[in-house]
This record gives structure tokens, C-alpha cells and sequence, in this order.
């Protein structure tokens, strides 16, 4: 296994990270579709997020997406001075840094538009938006479509520091809506109807993020939709893979590996002894009772990575059974080399994990460039 000083610890591959995103750029240019490629769930502690954007815009990403003013603030202090694209639809508190160092931002309520518009012309800046359509997911964006259309033409006719960039949607994410050609179909319809009423074509139509990834890739993407905002896609296709079922062997699915140490071996009753109340969440969990299994326990916790579902240990036979915030235990019964307290094992990584182990202060990192 690998040694590193410290543990846990995040490695992440910038070289196959690229590759991949100038794969996913690829294939969505061949539908006449550009990228902004989303940094919200990489590291935001050390000084990779300014690397990563980087590499995003070299790997031919026209814009950045990120969803926290904080962390675009960040990225401005830093240096970083292509086109950001603020994802979540902003607080009102925030609009005066929203047009200091955003260029464009998702928006769903007329009242803010108005006050970004303020503030835009307080900057003395003219401030893109675009406009976020719910279709169903029931997250963000306006749900009723003449309101979309009456806020687009404000936009346009009436607020004079701001500019109609599009409209967008998201799925997938509250509602875990699937994206099809009904729905994203009727997204390029309204795009057609406000064209049609401001005499002009819309720079963007953005089918939304990941999961508009398949229809990329099968070619079933409604004609129109011109623009994706991609974060999980193009750093970790794992879940792509595994859970959409898509075939891409064109891209790297070992962007991030965690490491974590042992720090105890022992053999234990596979089922716990006494009265089985409620565990550290709240939740009342169920066992097996297979006797007396080695198992090893790992300095690794839900605070690292959220979810154990949301890692998979690279230890053949070796098997998750859980743990609580600051442990993992393994079952080691099977597994044939002999692991020592020490000892340090890998685990594959997909999206829940990734976004917890990045944004997480006890979480090392390591970049292979
Ligand atoms: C996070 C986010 C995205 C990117 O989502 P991925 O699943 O990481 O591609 C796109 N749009 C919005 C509004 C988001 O919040």
C-alpha cells in the first residue's frame, strides 16, 4: 500500500482529470453544446481550486461554475480571471459581490433581478444572468413559464445593467427528475418563444448539469439546448459509469482515491451485545449474526466522507460495515494478505464522499500533477 505522511488522505489526479474533461468537451461539441465546468465539489482548502478551474478552461470549458460567493471571491484573490458563472440563485445580501466577481449568474425571482440590477449599475457593470426554468425537479426557478417570459422581457426592455444571457434548467438533483426530450424539449420551446418576442436568438440554452451527460452521449439531446454546466461528470465519471450505466471508456474513473490507516485489528461478534437502541444519527440499524469475524477499524468517519455508501474499499473481500463519525470498520475475515494496525487502505471514491473529503479540514490532499 501507499505510504504517505498523514492520513486520511485525498489523492487526486489532475492528469487524468483533464483528460477526462476534454473528452466530456469533446463529445458535447460535437452537439453544438459548450461547458462550463463546475469546481463547487473540489477541494476548497488549499490552493487546488484555482489549478482546477484552470485546467478546466485549458481542457476547453468556456466558463467556471461555482455555487458560494465565498469560494468565488476566493478564486478572484487568487488570480483567477476568466468567466465565472454563479450557480446558485443568489441571496439578496450577497448581490453586491454577486457583480463585483461574477460574470453572469442563475436567477428565479424578479425582486432580486431588479436589486442585481441596482447593483450592477452601482458597479458601473453590466451583469449577465440567466433565467432558471423548474421543469419539475421543484428546486429552483420559475415554475410558471409566462412568468419566466414577462421577467425575461424586464430583463431585456427594462433593466438597462443587466443582460439576457438565457435560460436554463436543473435536474436531478432534489427531485431526481430525469432529463428527456419532453422536458428539455420544452425548455428550447420557451427559449423560441422569448427569441421570438425580443427579436433576438439567446445566447444560452442550458439543459442543466451531470445527468444531461446521456443524452450527450447518446445523441438524443433536444436540438437547442446549447450549454451544460458539468462538475461530477468531468471529475469523477464513476457514478456515470455505475449508476447510469454509461459506457465511457474514454475517461478515468480514478480521479480520487482516499487512503485511511488502521488503528485496530481484532476479532468480534458480528453481532452486537445487549439492547439495540439507536445508533450516533438517530438511526436503529439491523445485523447479521455470522459469529466471530476479524475486522479492522480505520480512522476514517461520516465527517470525512458523509456516507459509507459513498466510498468502495479496494480490498478484494473485504466488506464496509459501517462506523460513525470518526471510524470505519471492516470486515477482514476473508480477505487473504494479513493487515497490521498501520496499515493503510484504499478506497474508490463517488460523488457524496468526494464533495465531504474535499471540503473537509482533517482530510489531507495530494495532487499528482
Ligand atoms: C451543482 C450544479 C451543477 C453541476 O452539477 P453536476 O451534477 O456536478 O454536474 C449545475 N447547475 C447547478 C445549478 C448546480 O447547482
Amino acid at each position: 500500500m501507499k505510504k504517505f505522511d498523514r492520513y486520511p488522505i485525498l489523492e487526486i489526479n489532475l492528469s487524468h482529470m483533464k483528460s477526462n474533461v476534454k473528452n466530456i468537451v469533446e463529445k458535447c461539441s460535437e452537439n453544438e453544446i459548450s461547458v462550463t465546468g463546475v469546481v463547487k465539489a473540489t477541494d476548497t482548502y488549499e490552493h487546488s481550486y484555482n489549478e482546477i478551474a484552470n485546467i478546466m478552461i485549458s481542457a476547453g470549458c468556456t466558463s467556471i461554475g461555482d455555487s458560494r460567493m465565498n469560494t468565488i471571491k476566493r478564486m478572484r484573490e487568487m488570480g483567477f480571471n476568466k468567466e465565472i458563472l454563479l450557480l446558485r440563485v443568489p441571496m439578496m445580501s450577497e448581490l453586491d459581490d454577486v457583480v463585483k466577481y461574477s460574470d453572469c449568474s442563475l436567477q428565479s425571482e424578479l425582486n432580486v433581478l431588479k436589486l442585481t440590477n441596482e447593483a450592477a449599475k452601482r458597479e458601473n457593470k453590466i451583469h449577465s444572468v440567466i433565467l432558471m426554468m423548474d421543469l419539475g425537479d421543484l428546486r429552483e426557478g420559475f415554475f410558471d413559464e409566462e412568468e419566466l417570459i414577462d421577467a425575461a422581457l424586464m430583463v431585456e426592455n427594462e433593466f438597462s445593467n443587466l443582460y439576457l444571457k438565457g435560460i436554463g434548467t436543473n435536474l436531478g438533483c432534489y427531485g431526481a427528475i430525469c432529463p428527456d426530450e419532453k422536458n428539455l424539449g420544452r425548455l428550447v420551446n420557451i427559449a423560441e418563444r422569448i427569441e421570438g418576442k425580443i427579436s433576438r436568438t439567446l445566447d444560452i440554452v442550458s439543459g442543466g448539469g451531470t445527468s444531461s451527460l446521456p443524452m450527450v452521449l447518446n445523441n438524443t439531446i433536444p436540438k437547442g439546448i446549447n450549454h451544460l454546466r458539468i462538475g461530477e461528470g468531468i471529475v469523477l465519471s464513476r457514478d456515470l459509469i455505475d449508476i447510469w450505466k454509461c459506457d465511457m471508456p474514454f475517461m478515468y474513473q480514478d480521479i480520487y482515491t482516499i487512503y485511511a490507516q488502521v488503528i485496530e485489528v481484532k476479532e468480534k461478534p458480528s453481532y452486537p451485545i445487549g439492547k439495540i437502541f439507536i445508533d450516533a444519527f438517530g438511526n436503529t440499524p439491523e445485523y447479521e449474526d455470522l459469529g466471530i469475524r476479524k475486522r479492522a477499524l480505520l480512522a476514517l468517519g461520516k465527517r470525512d466522507i458523509g456516507s459509507f455508501d459513498s466510498v468502495s474499499v479496494k480490498l478484494p473481500k473485504a466488506i464496509i460495515l459501517g462506523g460513525s463519525s470518526d471510524h470505519l470498520i471492516l470486515d477482514i475475515d476473508e480477505v487473504e494478505e494479513e493487515i497490521r494496525v498501520g496499515d493503510v487502505i484504499g478506497f474508490d471514491v463517488y460523488y457524496g464522499a468526494m464533495v465531504f473529503a474535499n471540503n473537509s479540514s482533517s482530510v489531507y490532499k495530494r495532487y499528482i500533477k
